[in-house]
């Protein structure tokens, strides 16, 4: 009798341990094992029993037949990887650096045991015409929660009641009274299986576009064909993108396919979910962050055993363990979000393509301002880029205002609102309309620019912003480059040079002052802290409870809001001045969306952009929403730059309890790379963010046209790592970054 071998991956996250051990397989086991199993094996020099996983079977011993140890035992209840993860797994690994354990784990679903939850529905217990009538009369009174909540029982019998606090912003009062005029029930009932119940078969057929209905016949036409392509459907909120993916994922479940539609959290609405669960009932579900880890793991479940045809999810939808996934859909595909921020740092957009080519599916992107990468992938061929022009419902496109500060300065206006967004507020609070007004920070920017030129600080190497650190001095996160902050601008000689600094909470002071008794609502980082609160927020505005919406990024994301007819940016700079490659992008992005939320609803919107670089492309081209005009110059000094999607660009970066040890590795990892690989390097220097939780942080770059070398670069790095004895200092990579670290 032959003996059989396992290649097994210990449950242990270590760099020295990540490869397969071999282990015998006992008699006993012959014929029960495959290919992603969990097992307990004897490990290491007390034989400490282990969980590991099973890579690979076969019948050649690799090392001493005597001293190989024997598998003890199946781990029951761990759920069977199939081989396809594994292989997903694999790629992970070796696209993006990481432990075999860590992508296995990012893989898998975590196993847990499933809590049942007490869900409460809210069920009508009047007809639809009563319901019509009531609606009618709260129109009327103004009564602007109730009219949404009855807008919704018009719509189908029962509304989960989390939805109706939550996204639909209808306080308990609300409900309660309603439940006592008999108007409606609140029911409890412990389920853990679908968050959000509504028949099937409610969604009216539209009658596609014939732009619409051009990408859905040549999607699913490829796919009967043999051949599923990627494709990028470019186009702006309203134009129907929603809509096409419920046709195609359609198609996709007729031919007996699965399908997973990613969608950033922040952007899934209950009116999407809804379009979704009218269409396909109980065979879709939803991820989301408020599901309990054991509710998650049902989901797969359920997934595996083909209960469900459809997932909605962020990018770990991406893993549901579908046995045969025919489409895979990534709505609003340039948002960050898609990017994991722990190791492995994977993109869900790369892994899509790899999770598609194992399963032989299409992929569907869109975007109304798509990342670079997408967009240059389309031009270069390799996705198949549809343009969808018009809003489908009505609306026209803001005028925009481009409001420039230097010149307020000059003329003496030091208030941090120009004369025009005074003006235009004045006007709206006076007629009752809604204000947006935007600060588009994000997350750290300590850049340094004059307020009477316009002038900003930059690297000469590497051509982005500079950052202030303590000490005065100004800092270059990618090559290390510094030099002392100067007291009078290089480009003018004002001494109006400084950081940029203004807050939401200090904004919101300042229009107190000028509008007294304007009502005011405040949305950031501080604000929404606790869970659900981000709901809160956007539903008290949306019922008219203040004027003025005060925000991050965050408000300009998703949410529709009628009232609003004017939208002010604050400073345009703020987001072109954070230190990366990528500024001028995301600029261009928030500020189209953000010009994109006035005159929604049936009154005409201006929005107004305040900036110390009016001329500056992603400015004018965002103002504008010409999003071709900002490709062509963005993609420009992407190629000469070296910056990804013309090259493509790997971050290391060191993190150590000690800032020497720290700083140490990071320029002897940085200089054996140079050395070994014949290619420059940028940095070492220390992240933009040098020290979180006392763990310092360094980081250099390696830029290559080839992402092949970048991970050749990267098994270099780690044989070296492996070969250290570290003692605490870690090592993590990130390729093609979307953030600073
Ligand atoms: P997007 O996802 O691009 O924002 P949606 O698919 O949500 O666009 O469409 C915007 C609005 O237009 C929705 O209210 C949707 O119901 C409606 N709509 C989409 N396609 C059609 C169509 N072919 N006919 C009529 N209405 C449509
Ligand atoms: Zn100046
Ligand atoms: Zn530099």
């Amino acid at each position: 009798m032959r003996e059989l071998y396992a290649d097994i991956i210990i449950d242990i996250s270590h760099e020295k341990l990540d490869r397969p051990f071999q282990y015998r397989v006992p008699q006993a086991l012959t014929g029960k094992l495959e290919t992603g199993m969990c097992v307990a094996v004897p490990f290491g020099a007390g034989n400490r029993l282990r969980k590991g996983y099973i890579i690979g079977l076969g019948d050649v011993c690799k090392y001493d037949p005597e001293r190989t140890k024997e598998i003890e035992g199946i781990v029951r209840g761990e759920s069977v990887v199939e081989e396809r993860q594994i292989a997903l797994a694999a790629w992970i690994r070796k696209n993006y650096g990481s432990t075999m354990i860590q992508a296995l784990k990012t893989v898998l679903p975590a196993r847990q045991t499933v809590k049942k939850l007490e869900r409460r529905t809210i069920r009508r217990l009047l007809g639809r015409e009563e319901i019509l009538s009531l609606l009618g009369e709260s129109r009327r009174k103004k009564q602007v929660a109730k009219e949404r909540l009855l807008e919704e029982m018009a719509g189908q019998e029962t509304i989960p009641y989390e939805w109706v606090t939550g996204k639909l912003g209808v306080s308990a009062q609300t409900v309660n009274g309603l439940e006592r005029a008999g108007v409606l029930r609140v029911e409890s009932s412990l389920s853990f299986r679908n968050p959000v119940k509504v028949q099937s078969g409610q969604e009216k057929e539209k009658i596609l576009s014939k732009a619409q209905g051009q990408v859905v016949e040549e999607v699913l036409s490829d796919f009967d064909g043999g051949h599923p392509g990627t494709y990028l459907l470019h186009g702006i909120t309203g134009s129907g993108k929603t809509e096409v993916y419920i046709r195609l994922v359609q198609g996709i479940v007729k031919r007996g396919r699965q399908a997973v539609v990613l969608i950033p959290e922040i952007a899934l609405t209950y009116q999407t979910l809804l379009r979704f669960y009218r269409c396909f009932g109980e065979r879709v579900s939803v991820l989301n962050s408020a599901l309990s880890a054991g509710e998650k793991y049902d989901q797969c479940q359920r997934a595996k055993n083909g209960e469900i045809d459809v997932i909605i999810g962020p990018r770990s939808a991406l893993f549901t363990p579908f046995p045969d996934i025919g489409l895979i859909v990534m709505d609003e595909e340039h948002e960050g979000s898609y990017k994991s921020e722990s190791s492995p740092k994977y993109h869900a957009r790369e892994v899509a393509g790899e999770v598609a080519r194992l399963h032989g599916a299409s992929v569907v992107l869109g975007s109304a301002t798509p990342s670079l990468e997408a967009y240059y992938r389309a031009r270069s061929g390799i996705y198949k880029l549809f343009t969808l022009g018009e809003r489908l419902t009505g609306g026209s496109l803001p005028k925009v205002y481009i409001e420039d500060l230097r010149r307020e300065l000059q003329e003496g206006n030091r208030s941090i609102f120009s004369r025009r967004l005074q003006t235009l507020l004045a006007e709206r609070l006076e007629r009752g309309e809604q204000v947006i007004l935007f600060l588009n920070r994000r997350g750290y920017a300590g850049f340094v620019s004059c307020r009477a030129c316009g002038h900003v600080m930059k690297c000469p190497h590497c051509d982005v912003s500079l950052s202030e650190h303590r000490g005065g001095r100004l800092l270059c996160h990618y090559c290390g480059y510094s030099e002392p902050k100067p007291a009078h601008c290089p480009g003018c000689g004002s001494p109006y040079i400084s950081g940029f600094k203004a807050g939401t909470q200090q904004i919101e002071e300042k229009l107190k002052e000028m509008y007294p008794g304007v009502r005011t609502l405040r949305m950031d980082g501080d604000t929404t802290r606790t869970k659900g609160s981000y709901e809160q927020i956007l539903a008290a505005f949306g019922n008219r409870e203040a004027d003025v919406l005060i925000g991050t990024q965050m408000i300009v994301k998703g949410h529709d809001f009628p009232g609003v007819t004017l939208v002010g940016v604050l400073a345009a700079d703020l987001s072109l001045g954070v230190g990366d490659y990528r500024a001028g992008e995301r600029t261009f992005q928030l500020l189209t969306q953000a010009v994109g939320r006035a005159g929604r609803g049936d009154l005409p919107g201006e929005a107004v952009i305040q900036t110390y670089q009016p001329e500056h492309y992603a400015v004018t081209y965002a103002a504008a929403q010409d999003y071709g005009g900002f490709y062509s110059e963005e993609i420009l000094f992407r190629e000469m730059m070296g910056y990804p999607p013309a090259a493509h660009m790997m971050a290391v970066q060191v993190f150590a309890s000690k800032e020497e040890k720290g700083a140490q590795l990071a320029s002897y990892l940085a200089s054996l790379t140079g050395r070994a690989f014949g290619i420059q390097i940028l940095g070492p220097a220390p992240a933009a963010i040098g020290k979180v939780n006392d763990i310092f942080r360094f980081v250099f770059y390696v830029k290559s046209p080839e992402y092949d070398k970048l991970i050749r670069i990267k098994d270099c790095v780690e044989g070296k790592i492996q070969d250290l004895q570290l003692s605490g200092e870690t090592v993590q990579f990130d390729f093609d970054p979307m953030n600073t670290l």
